[in-house]
């Protein structure tokens, strides 16, 4: 008689359904992760603060609606976030304030940004999730040096309260600082890990786009009359939502911490890629640059202005080789995600020709 059939390895029923929380669904990164996350069979769950904007969240993902359910959970209540996470054996925590101006009170973000990443953990924890990724950014990584060229890797850490330091900063260092703690306290089993993307561009799908995004627009529309002595590494989205996906596949993430980064690009750099791919569309982008001491004085009445004065003359190269080297990430040339974003921003008529 033949020998009996081995019975299939007991997985837990959560671990086979291949169901993920991403919260908020309505933000643009996370546009670009749930598509790539059904496409490859995943059930979403998504968080919106009011269920009010489902219909136009979901007209704007147009993927397959029965696997993507919304639950509404805002980073500042409990309300909805046990909801959100049942049944789920992933989350990728992606909603945090990020906002196109500077709030008057730091704490309108950091208070989100912290206790809004340590209620989707505590959420995540009791229902038995088994990984967490959590979208933090280079901003927790690589700023408060000052002038001149600094090299970063995941081993460092933005001092959250350094002289200059936006309330922007400051939210995404505390935040990760604080869940990193947290789940070392009281994580239990909860395997966590971070992505820290630098400045993310790319296509824009709709007009409600990050404000990441308007540093292109600012420039395709000539809002700025001069180039200030500033800059930022640039991420694809898609590559950013890519990263994402293969922290949530690949075996033993617990602790890991990976950069999202292509080169460091100085807004002048960033002005001449758009002005050599897109010929007269262009044509208002700014050539000349501005003196540090006239950005200085802006800064003492547009509060736009002070937050970049601190990062005057600074350059920081965003070392990331970990997660090409763990992970197989590949990221594209940065010069198509800033002409793509120009081009949608186009395109939508969000800014006109
Ligand atoms: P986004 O489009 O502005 O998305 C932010 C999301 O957070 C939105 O869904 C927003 O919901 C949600 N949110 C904000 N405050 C909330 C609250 N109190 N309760 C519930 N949800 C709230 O920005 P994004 O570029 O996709 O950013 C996604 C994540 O990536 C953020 O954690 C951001 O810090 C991080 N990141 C972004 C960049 C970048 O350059 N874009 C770089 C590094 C890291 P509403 O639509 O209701 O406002």
């Amino acid at each position: 008689m033949p020998p009996a059939p081995t019975p299939p390895c007991a997985a837990p029923e959560h671990a086979l359904s291949r169901r993920i929380l991403v919260s908020g669904g309505s933000g643009y990164i996370a546009g670009f992760l749930i598509r790539q996350l059904v496409a490859e069979g995943w059930t979403v769950h998504t968080t919106v603060r009011s269920l009010a904007r489902e219909a136009a969240v979901r007209e704007l993902l147009a993927v397959d609606n029965t696997r993507l359910e919304f639950f509404a959970a805002d980073l500042l209540h409990d309300a909805g976030w046990a909801e959100a996470v049942a049944g789920c054996s992933h989350v990728a925590h992606l909603a945090s304030p990020l906002p196109m101006g500077v709030p008057r009170h730091a704490d309108e973000l950091i208070v989100p940004a912290r206790d809004g990443a340590l209620r989707a953990l505590r959420a995540a924890r009791d229902a038995g999730v088994r990984r967490f990724v959590m979208t933090s950014s280079v901003a927790a990584v690589a700023y408060g040096r000052g002038r001149g060229e600094h090299h970063f890797t995941e081993a460092d850490w933005t001092p959250a309260d350094y002289p200059g330091a936006t309330p922007y900063i400051r939210s995404k260092a505390i935040a990760e600082r604080a869940a990193r703690d947290w789940v070392a306290r009281e994580g239990g089993g909860l395997e966590f890990c971070s992505i820290n993307p630098s400045v993310v561009l790319g296509p824009v799908w709709g007009r409600d786009y990050s404000a990441s995004v308007i540093i292109v627009k600012k420039l395709l529309q000539g809002a700025l009359p001069a180039l200030p002595d500033i800059g930022f590494g640039v991420v694809d989205v898609r590559d950013v939502a890519d990263l994402h996906v293969r922290t949530l596949n690949a075996p033993g993430m617990a602790g890991e911490r990976f950069i999202a980064s292509g080169p460091f690009m100085k807004l002048r750099d960033i002005a001449a890629v758009l002005r050599h791919h897109l010929g007269a569309e262009a044509r208002r982008v700014p050539t000349r640059g501005v003196p540090d001491l006239l950005v200085r004085l802006a800064a003492l009445f547009n509060p736009l202005a002070g937050a970049v004065v601190g990062e005057l003359g600074s350059v920081r190269h965003q070392d990331a080789s970990h997660a090409r080297a763990v992970l197989g990430w590949v990221p594209r040339p940065v010069d198509e995600s800033i002409v793509d974003a120009a081009r949608s921003l186009l395109a939508l008529g969000i800014v006109k020709p």
